[in-house]
């Protein structure tokens, strides 16, 4: 069996950036990355608006911490926040180093435009395709440095021995097949769990599979029900139309034309937080100054010029996905799923209670975004926390020998898929069905407006959806480019994550950030100002609880 030095389960920019920083650390170590899409098929190629760092004149990096904590609702460990907003600007320079094409100023320099929850001009940008811009220079450096991946291969497992992780299970789903890649230290930088909630920004592969990875393998999830729903995505498609378009100058208007943000936020407006404009659109819209389910989205007045120039994306969107051209007609948006605050929880070089597994990224919880993410942090975490963690798990396993593994959990994993292959019985019921309708659940209870009556509903149809979810069954049984068989793995992912977030969301009673609860409307920090931490039972999950870091910025 191979065994690597560093395996990193997801190619995206976290997976990547890891890759990258843990061969530059150690040249000549066997660094290999598997991943269940080729790698510029990641969610990270879909990202529009733009990546943080104080690189302004008039920017500081304590001035982003502060945005950062502030924007989180003080729940983010300021450690790791310090970390990431200081780091941030080398960042940034390495990356148009490493070739990433970003809009220009008319002074030539890399140009910034303003996001909500921030005073500032902070977010650098590749017009509205920076994710696309960043990624696809990050995986020309993966090639130039021959970094192998396992492309089209779905990992099923993580292998723990002798109480360490020790590589995974991977299914390869081009040739069909089970094996075990044996590595000193494991990387998850699998991404988010957006497709748990039916009105999603995400890729349909956005399945929370590294957070159940490691959920399995006995490693707490934290702060998981805190879901970022984003305030604009297209109507009735969960496209994402970005918060770069109000940066921009857009307006929002409800039914009767009002710019209805001056009554929720009169000083930030279209740019506050998300979880500000989120709770304004949903309210707009529960008391009857919607437009058929959304609110308005008006560019109009920025002019076709700049439009085409900073938002061509957006337009192409809007066109073909609902049949209107922004430079004449406002947009119709909704707020839809997004981002996962929460995720597996690490310190700040990414490692995990469980030596030899690490994580970094949107499947990781740091924590820098608490309970609420500002724009352009999320695509800044991936760097900073994926080299990060490359350069530690480098560091650790550097003069480790190799150990040999055995095959038990490759029994195990084969065992579990043969028994999925097997299922036979009368419902018929395909995988698809079961995550339709866990989406249906948790869009509907678990939204932006949550109360206990609706949480437990939604806990008692995930229970439910589970026991289901065991026995749908697969039309395809063959071996090559099975994915009947990938949707139903992708499906037990789905379901693990959302009983964590509805247990976070059912014990924290409270409102904050993305977490609004209709029945606690208020902040409580006497009780609240803690982190959840969901660990797996049999029974389902169990919660415990556990300070946050403050450093410099007390809650206000
Ligand atoms: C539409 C959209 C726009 C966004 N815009 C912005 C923005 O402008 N600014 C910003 O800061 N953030 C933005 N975000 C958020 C940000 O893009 C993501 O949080 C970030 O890119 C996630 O990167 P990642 O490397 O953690 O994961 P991803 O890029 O999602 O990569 C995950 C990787 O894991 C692999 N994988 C997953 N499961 C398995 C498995 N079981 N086996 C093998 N491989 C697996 C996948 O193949 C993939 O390679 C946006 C998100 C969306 C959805």
């Amino acid at each position: 069996m191979k065994i690597h030095d560093v395996l990193i389960v997801g190619a995206g920019l976290a997976g990547m950036r890891a890759a990258l920083s843990a061969l530059a650390h150690v040249p000549g170590m066997d660094v290999a990355i598997i991943s269940k899409v080729h790698p510029v098929r990641s969610h990270s190629v879909a990202a529009q608006g733009g990546i943080n760092a104080a690189i302004g004149e008039h920017d500081s990096w304590e001035a982003h911490a502060f945005d950062t904590a502030k924007g989180g609702l003080y729940l983010g460990d300021q450690d790791a926040i310090e970390g990431m907003c200081r780091e941030a600007p080398d960042d940034i320079l390495e990356l148009e180093r490493m070739g990433v094409i970003f809009s220009r100023d008319e002074k030539g320099r890399i140009a910034q435009r303003p996001f909500g929850g921030t005073g500032a001009v902070r977010t650098c940008y590749a017009a509205d395709r920076t994710g696309h811009a960043i990624l696809h220079a990050m995986y020309e450096q993966l090639l130039k440095h021959r970094i192998f991946v396992y492309e089209e291969w779905y990992v099923t497992s993580l292998i723990v021995e002798e109480s360490g992780c020790r590589g995974v299970v991977a299914w390869d789903i081009q040739r069909g097949g089970l094996h075990a890649i044996g590595a000193k230290a494991v990387i998850l930088a699998a991404g988010g769990s957006g497709r748990v909630f039916l009105t999603s920004t995400n890729a349909v592969i956005n399945t929370g599979d590294g957070m159940a990875l490691a959920y399995r393998a006995g490693v707490p999830l934290m702060d998981m029900e805190f879901v970022q729903f984003h305030p604009t995505t297209l109507k009735d498609t969960g496209i994402l139309i970005t918060e770069g378009a109000r940066g921009e100058g857009g307006y929002l208007l409800n039914t009767l034309g009002d710019r209805f943000m001056a009554w929720y936020a009169p000083d930030q407006m279209e740019l506050a937080t998300r979880s500000t404009v989120s709770l304004a659109i949903g309210q707009e819209i529960l008391e009857g100054r919607g437009v058929d389910g959304c609110v308005l989205l008006d560019l109009r007045h920025l002019g076709r010029a700049r439009i085409e120039e900073r938002l061509p994306q957006i337009r192409q969107l809007a066109i073909e996905f609902a049949g209107v051209d922004p430079v004449e007609t406002p947009i119709p948006v909704q707020p839809g799923a997004h981002y996962q605050m929460g995720g597996v929880r690490t310190n700040q070089w990414g490692e995990t209670e469980l030596p030899g597994l690490y994580a970094a990224g949107e499947c990781a919880c740091v924590s820098v975004h608490g309970a609420n993410r500002l724009g352009g942090n999320s695509l800044l975490e991936t760097i900073v926390f994926g080299r990060r963690a490359g350069l530690r798990a480098a560091e650790a396993v550097a003069s480790q020998p190799p150990r040999a593994l055995s095959d038990a959990t490759l029994r195990a994993e084969a065992a579990r898929i043969n028994k999925l292959m097997a299922n036979e019985g009368k419902s018929l019921e395909r995988a698809w069905q079961v995550r339709d309708e866990l989406g249906q659940a948790m869009s509907l209870n678990l939204g932006i407006f949550r109360t206990k009556e609706s949480m437990a509903e939604a806990g008692k149809r995930v229970r439910a959806l589970k026991d289901r979810a065991d026995r749908v069954v697969l039309q395809d049984r063959g071996k090559i480019f099975n994915t009947d068989l990938i949707q139903a793995l992708e499906l037990q992912s789905l379901l693990d994550v959302a009983e964590t977030i509805v247990a976070g969301a059912m014990a924290r009673e409270e409102s904050r950030g993305a977490h609004y609860r209709a029945d606690f409307p208020k902040r409580d920090d006497a009780t609240w100002l803690q982190h959840s931490i969901a660990r797996r039972t049999p029974d389902g999950p169990r919660l415990d609880f556990a300070p946050v870091t403050i450093t410099r910025f007390p809650p206000k």
